[in-house]
C-alpha cells in the first residue's frame, strides 16, 4: 500500500457531503430500536433466531461422572501399588455397575458409563494386558485420567446461553442436552423488498431494447433468507413518483424494514430519496465508499428504510456492510461484526484516495502453502460475475492509493451470507 499520505483532491472520489463508513454505521445504530416481542417455540425451529433471555442450566452436564474412554476403571491410588487387577464387573452407558470396587479390583467400562464407588481413573483398553479375568497396566498413568467430571461442561444454575445470541446448531444441541424443548426468541422481523427501474424485467420475460433483468431482488432476497426474516416482495416499481409513493406507503404499513434498490442517485429518474423525504425522514444518503456511494437511510412511519444503489455489486456490498448488521441489531443479535484478517495481496490494486473501497477478491493457497489474497480483476460495480467468483472483500482505507504486489491488506472473508 502506498505509504505517502495523499490528500483527497480527486473530485470524482472526494465528496464533502458523504459520510465515512464508521459514522454511517453509528448513525444507523442510533436510529434503530430492537424488537422486544418474543415467542416461545420448539428448539429446532429456533435455529438462527435470537434468544430472548438467558438460559440457565437446570442440571449438571454431565449429570454424573463418567468414563471418557473404553477401558478399565481402577482406583488411582492403585496405579503405583498393584500389578494385577481382578476384573469384577462391567459398566456400560445406561447400565451402571452398582457395587463398589475395592483396591486391587477393576471393572470393564465403556465411554459414557457412570464411574462407580471405589474408582476414579480409567485406563484405555489399548494400555492394558488382559489375562482371563486379570489385567495389568502398560505404560504410565495419571490419577483421574479419562474421566469426565459431573458438571464439568455446565454446572447446575450456571448460564448456558446468553440472551441476544443467534442460535447455532451447537446451541440447539446444548439446549437439548439440558432437556429444554422450547425457548423464548425475538419475533421474526418483517422485511419488504422492491426494485425500481423502467428498464427492469422479471426473469422469464423477454427483454426488449434497452432492458435488463432485475437481479437485485434475487441477491437481496437470498441474503435476507439467510439472515432469517419474513420477506414480502413487491416486485418491480416503475420510475415515477406516484408508483413509488404508493409502494412505499403500502410497505410502511406492514414492514419493520423496507429495502429498495435503484433510483437513489441524482439522475432524472431517481425518485427514491425524494419520496422518502416526502413520506418520512432521510437520515443520510451518501457514504464515502466504493462501490455504493448512494445509500438512502431513513424511516417511513415505523419502518426503517434502506434505499440501496441500483448497480448489482453496489447493492450487495452496501447490504453486507450496513443492512445486514442493521437487521441483526433489530433482531436483537448483540455483538455482531463482520470479522476481518490481514493477508498478503499478490495482485497490484488500483485505488484513488477519497473513499473506502471494498474490492472483490479470493483467498487462495500459494505454492508455498501460505494463504494469500488475489483480486478478481474488473471492479466495475455492475460486474456481478466477479462478486460470484469472489470469496472475500479487500478493504482499502479512504486515504489509501494504489496497492503494490505483496503488500499486507485487510481482508473480510464472506461469512456464508454472500
Ligand atoms: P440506478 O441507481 O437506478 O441509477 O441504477 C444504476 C444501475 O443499476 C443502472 O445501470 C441500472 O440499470 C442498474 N440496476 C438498477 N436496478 C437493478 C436491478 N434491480 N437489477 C439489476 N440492475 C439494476
Ligand atoms: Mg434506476
Amino acid at each position: 500500500m502506498s505509504n505517502s499520505k495523499q490528500t483527497t483532491t480527486c473530485q470524482d472520489e472526494y465528496d464533502p457531503n458523504s459520510l465515512d463508513v464508521i459514522e454511517a454505521r453509528k448513525r444507523i445504530k442510533q436510529m434503530l430500536t430492537t424488537a422486544t416481542e418474543t415467542e416461545n417455540i420448539a428448539i429446532r425451529e429456533a435455529l438462527d433466531r435470537t434468544l430472548a433471555e438467558d438460559v440457565l442450566s437446570s442440571i449438571n452436564v454431565p449429570a454424573y461422572t463418567n468414563s471418557a474412554m473404553d477401558g478399565y476403571a481402577i482406583a488411582g491410588d492403585d496405579i503405583e501399588n498393584i500389578k494385577l487387577f481382578s476384573l469384577v464387573g462391567t459398566a456400560l452407558a445406561g447400565k451402571p455397575y452398582n457395587n463398589s470396587v475395592k483396591s486391587g479390583e477393576c471393572i470393564r467400562i465403556m465411554t459414557g458409563a457412570p464411574i462407580c464407588k471405589g474408582v476414579d481413573t480409567v485406563i484405555m483398553q489399548e494400555h492394558v494386558e488382559v489375562n482371563a479375568d486379570q489385567i495389568s497396566l502398560l505404560g504410565t498413568h495419571k490419577v483421574g485420567q479419562n474421566v469426565r467430571e459431573k458438571g464439568e461442561d455446565l454446572a447446575q444454575g450456571s448460564p448456558a446461553i446468553f440472551a441476544g445470541r443467534r442460535l447455532t446448531p451447537s446451541d440447539i444441541g446444548l439446549l437439548a442436552s439440558l432437556g429444554i424443548s422450547k425457548v423464548n426468541v425475538i419475533r421474526k422481523i418483517r422485511v419488504t423488498i422492491l426494485s425500481t427501474g423502467d428498464e427492469l424485467k422479471n426473469v422469464g420475460e423477454v427483454l426488449g431494447e434497452g432492458q435488463i433483468y432485475d437481479s437485485n431482488r434475487y441477491t437481496i432476497y437470498c441474503m435476507l433468507h439467510r439472515i432469517g426474516v419474513d420477506i414480502t416482495d413487491l416486485g418491480i416499481i416503475k420510475d415515477n413518483p406516484e408508483d413509488i409513493r404508493t409502494a412505499f406507503e403500502h410497505a410502511s404499513k406492514n414492514a419493520d424494514v423496507i429495502i429498495t434498490s435503484g433510483g437513489v442517485s441524482v439522475g432524472d429518474a431517481d425518485f427514491v430519496k425524494q419520496t422518502l423525504e416526502e413520506l418520512g425522514t432521510v437520515n443520510f444518503w451518501k457514504i464515502a465508499m466504493k462501490p455504493g456511494r448512494p445509500l438512502a437511510v431513513g424511516q417511513i412511519k415505523n419502518a426503517y428504510f434502506f434505499g440501496l444503489p441500483g448497480n448489482p455489486v453496489s447493492a450487495m456490498v452496501t447490504f453486507y456492510q450496513f443492512i445486514q448488521p442493521a437487521i441483526r441489531e433489530i433482531m436483537g443479535q448483540t455483538h455482531f461484526e463482520n470479522p476481518s484478517i490481514q493477508l498478503k495481496c499478490i495482485s497490484k490494486l488500483k485505488k484513488r484516495p477519497g473513499r473506502i473501497e471494498f474490492q472483490r477478491a479470493t483467498i487462495i493457497t500459494s505454492e508455498t502453502g501460505e494463504k494469500v489474497v488475489k483480486t478478481t480483476g474488473n471492479q466495475g460495480s455492475h460486474v456481478l460475475s466477479s462478486m460470484s467468483e469472489a470469496n472475500c472483500f479487500i478493504i482499502l482505507p479512504m486515504e489509501s492509493g494504489n496497492v503494490e504486489v505483496n503488500s499486507l491488506v485487510e481482508v473480510q472473508p464472506f461469512d456464508g451470507l454472500l
